[in-house]
């Protein structure tokens, strides 16, 4: 490839895609690329020359994608890996070392608690939790040592939903950055860095993938923090496009060897440009849906942070609009109840994964939690008599009418 459209390839929002002017960016299968000088050659390894040397570090297909993410987000930084789990792992290996903590809550997704308090944790990184809806309980667990207050944006399944302005306004005077979990809402939808958050991870297997084709995660960097302020990351600061990210790229994401495949960056780029429409047909009918399964006799409680009578309703709306996200909870009387209603449904899909194109139920407690003890999970906030629905493109009738008699039959 010539020098020339590696650098656009780099630099410009909707690169050239590939040198045959190929419309879809087309998947480069290739390890590594060949060199006309060992000059060149030496560039390309030490930076100083802006070409693809192998794929574990850079890949035409890959880096379209990151290019188009970054295109949508107006990030400073964006890094694509092969799965949600990999981007959350390698932002914190990156921000974290002996000695430092991390601030964050209970309630997060199972893998992510768990790589805190099994994984990181054996490195000397301790792990602080509190709860982030109350930013006084925040402030209380933060030090001169605290290297990220992690949080998700709206929690799953528990659905709470912290106040990120409010804890930025915490976190920036005394230098410690934020780092969120945005995979229930989407950029297209959500503008992370225009409410405090400084890192974005995402689990691009979500609603980046759509039809649930391939496993993805995504770093986003907004270049909002002073890495001044980072024990750790101080030496990269006149680094670019960050001191995070220059350590990310350059050492973290490259030893742990989880960048994205270009299989699934040319799948989740083409998921990416039907995103936006997807959306915003689901959160809307998962925003009907909740509104109506209030009124079923069955169901105890309806947890989505788009209902008015719901405790984040005014902090949701503020930050993610009128439907936040295609992913509900609901209450039944008991996990033998929702096991008869699950085993009743004909449409809705009983399987793992959110926003698919297809809707999609699951009882957490047996099974995203199901490894954690009773006491774990009461902690965590997954109840035995509740139920995850992540609503897909299909109708708010046909769905409301696959619960409603799932429901009659179950009782
Ligand atoms: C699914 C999910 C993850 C993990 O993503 P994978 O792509 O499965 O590794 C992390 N955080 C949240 C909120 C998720 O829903």
């Amino acid at each position: 490839m010539e020098q020339n459209s590696q650098v656009k390839l780099l630099g410009v929002p909707f690169p050239k895609p590939d040198i045959y002017g190929s419309l879809s960016m087309p998947v480069y299968h290739t390890l590594a690329y060949e060199f006309s000088t060992a000059e060149e050659m030496a560039e390309a390894f030490t930076g100083s020359r802006a070409d693809h040397t192998y794929s574990r570090v850079t890949n035409p297909t890959v880096q379209h994608f990151e290019d188009r993410v970054k295109a949508i987000t107006n990030a400073t930084g964006v890094t694509a890996l092969n799965s949600g789990m990999a981007a959350i792992s390698n932002a914190i290996i990156t921000l974290a070392r002996s000695g430092s903590n991390i601030v964050t809550s209970r309630h997060l997704f199972g893998n992510s608690y768990s790589f805190l308090v099994n994984t990181i944790a054996e490195f000397d990184v301790e792990i602080r939790f509190c709860d982030l809806t109350d930013p006084d309980d925040v402030v209380q667990q933060l030090d001169e040592n605290s290297c990220a207050l992690f949080v998700e944006v709206i929690t799953n399944p528990q659905m709470e939903v912290v106040d990120l302005k409010a804890l930025s306004e915490v976190l920036r005077p005394r230098g410690v950055p934020l780092v969120a979990d945005t995979t229930i809402v989407p950029f297209t939808a959500f503008k992370a860095a225009e409410f405090g958050v400084d890192i974005e991870v995402i689990s691009s297997t979500k609603y980046i993938s759509g039809g649930g084709t391939s496993l993805g995660g995504l770093i986003i960097d907004y270049g909002r923090f002073n890495w001044s302020h980072s024990a750790k990351l101080k030496p990269f600061a006149g680094e670019s496009p960050s001191a995070f990210h220059y350590k990310l790229r350059k050492e973290v994401h490259r030893n742990i060897g989880a960048y994205m495949t270009p299989e699934v960056a040319y799948m989740q780029s083409l998921g990416l440009e039907t995103l936006p429409i997807r959306y915003e047909r689901q959160s809307a009918t998962c925003g009907q849906l909740a509104v109506r399964l209030q009124s079923l006799k069955g169901v105890e409680a309806v947890h989505y942070p788009g209902l008015e009578g719901n405790l984040y309703y005014a902090v949701s709306l503020d930050q993610f609009g009128e439907h936040p996200g295609a992913m509900l909870a609901f209450d039944l009387a008991s996990k033998e109840h929702c096991f008869r209603f699950l085993n009743k449904l004909k449409l809705i899909r009983r399987a793992t994964n959110l926003f698919d194109n297809q809707s999609l139920i699951i009882h957490p407690a047996s099974t995203i939690y199901g490894g954690f003890t009773p006491k774990q999970r009461e902690e965590m906030g997954v109840h035995d008599n509740s139920i995850r629905l992540s609503v897909g493109l299909e109708s708010v009738e046909s769905l409301f009418e696959d619960i409603k008699e799932a429901l009659d039959k179950a009782r």
